[in-house]
């Protein structure tokens, strides 16, 4: 399948104003060389703690800011020299949908209004076309009709974030980035959404990007994930090899504090996060995971260590992790 975006050793660097009296800068190192593929069909997952810098990368991803090194291209183009018409035919392509369903839509507009609004930005002129297509669209994400003229005050959440869905899609975008869209609904509105996108993604032959704390939404929801930590991605696999198999001591522990019935190939209990991330800005030198590390060695403070081949498409950032070459098999130890 086609790479449709692709991020390129992206940076994120933050300049914060020291404390009055101390004089200075102190930087934020937000995100941190990350190098991943997003491909046409893919429902990608960046996973991680609160402030490990998915939400920065989401703005880099969005172009709402532009990534202090490092590149981000989407279908082989830098998003950073687009302008005028390019960007907003960029703009048209990735959407994004956001976390609060009650925040994000204008409590005076009426729905119909709402969904209007992209399409006249994109210089749809046609009041008829217009509103046909807001009606399509509505019925696509499961909004009844006569909402069109209804204000969003009186919906409940889960239709709230099924009107800021079909806002994203009304310009039948490519990819549409989804942070924390689930996070404020309860199980069975998620589900039923999860459902929702999994049929639009067929319909629109859609991209998704979900930016997520949530292991349970993301194994039921995800293709492909990566996780991030301190700003940097730690682990890139498919959603299966990163449930069952993951390499990285850190995907360990996140995911030794998630319930399942499944069978893991590690043992949770060996792998329990203690204590907090250090601050980002004061990122330990060698790997940045050391200090909460149960497996930490002499090398991890002194080298970092850099995404190596697990198997195929999967990749962990670890000195623990011995490239199938390297190892002297093909990987068969790992299927049993
Ligand atoms: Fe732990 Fe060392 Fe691997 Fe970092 S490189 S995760 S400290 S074993
Ligand atoms: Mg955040």
């Amino acid at each position: 399948r086609e790479v449709v975006l692709s991020l390129r050793d992206a940076s994120q660097i933050y300049k914060v104003r020291k404390k009055a009296g101390f004089g200075g800068v102190n930087l934020v190192r937000a995100v941190r060389n990350v190098t991943f593929d997003v491909r046409r069909g893919d429902s990608f997952a960046i996973v991680g703690e609160s402030g490990c810098g998915k939400s920065t990368l989401m703005r880099l991803l969005c172009r709402l800011e532009l990534p202090s090194s490092g590149q981000i291209l989407c279908s082989d183009q830098d998003i950073a020299a687009l302008k005028g018409k390019g960007l907003l035919a960029f703009r048209g392509r990735l959407q994004m949908v956001l976390q609060d369903p009650f925040g994000s839509l204008p409590p005076r507009t009426s729905i119909g209004k709402i969904l209007e609004d992209p399409l006249r930005t994109h210089r749809w002129r046609d009041k008829v076309r217009i509103r046909e297509r807001v009606l399509k669209v509505m019925g696509e994400v499961g909004l009844p009709a006569e909402l069109y003229e209804e204000l969003p005050l009186g919906l409940s959440a889960g239709q709230r974030q099924r009107v800021n869905v079909a806002r994203a899609l009304v310009l039948e975008p490519e990819i549409l980035i989804m942070d924390e869209t689930l996070s404020a609904l309860d199980q069975a509105e998620q589900f039923k959404l999860i459902d929702l996108f999994q049929k639009l993604q067929k319909e629109y032959d859609l991209t998704y990007i979900f930016i997520s704390h949530d292991l349970a939404m993301v194994r039921k929801a995800c293709n492909r994930v990566a996780v991030m930590y301190l700003g940097e991605v730690f682990e890139l696999a498919d959603n299966e090899r990163l449930f069952f198999d993951p390499g990285h001591p850190y995907t360990k522990a996140l995911l030794s504090a998630m319930p399942t019935l499944e069978q893991r190939r590690y043992r949770p209990e060996e792998c329990l996060l203690e204590g907090e991330p250090p601050s980002p800005l004061d990122i330990p030198d060698g790997c940045s995971f050391r200090s909460r590390c149960p497996q930490a060695m002499n090398k991890c403070s002194r080298v970092q260590p850099s995404l190596t081949v697990r198997e195929r498409q999967d990749f962990a950032a670890c000195h623990l992790i011995v490239p199938p070459a390297a190892s002297g098999d093909t990987g068969a130890a790992h299927r049993t």
